[in-house]
């Protein structure tokens, strides 16, 4: 199996409910996400490649366009939208158009994934 992955960032605000007042993630506030989409295949292409990681740009795009300085909480219609709901949406978004995907990493903080892995 070949595997392949890249990053991206934006950063963006969410608030989470329901967590009680002392929680931090209950207050609104902001991350500079990193996002990470794994691909793999047991075949490459006629250029060696899983995917071309040029033919990722769009997804690029719509990070840029969708999620950077966004409320997330406003762009997913959630009550709040954590790294691991934000992992299965976008792994959604790009399994729609890439098959090869295999996994979605989201990052909040240096320490902190969250993974979506069918
Ligand atoms: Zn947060």
């Amino acid at each position: 199996m070949y595997t392949i992955s890249k990053q991206f960032h934006f950063s963006a605000s969410h608030q989470l409910f329901g967590l009680g007042d002392c929680h931090p993630c209950a207050r609104l506030h902001g991350h500079n996400y990193i996002v990470e989409v794994e691909l793999s295949s047991e075949t490459l292409d006629e250029h060696g490649f899983v995917i071309d990681y040029n033919d990722l740009g769009v997804f690029k795009t719509f990070i840029d366009d969708t999620l950077d300085h966004r409320h997330l909480n406003d762009v997913c219609g959630d009550d709040g939208v954590t790294s691991e709901k934000l992992a299965k949406w976008l792994f959604d978004w790009c399994k729609k158009r890439w098959p090869e995907v295999s996994a979605m990493r989201i990052s909040e903080t240096p320490k902190t994934w969250a993974e979506y892995r069918p």
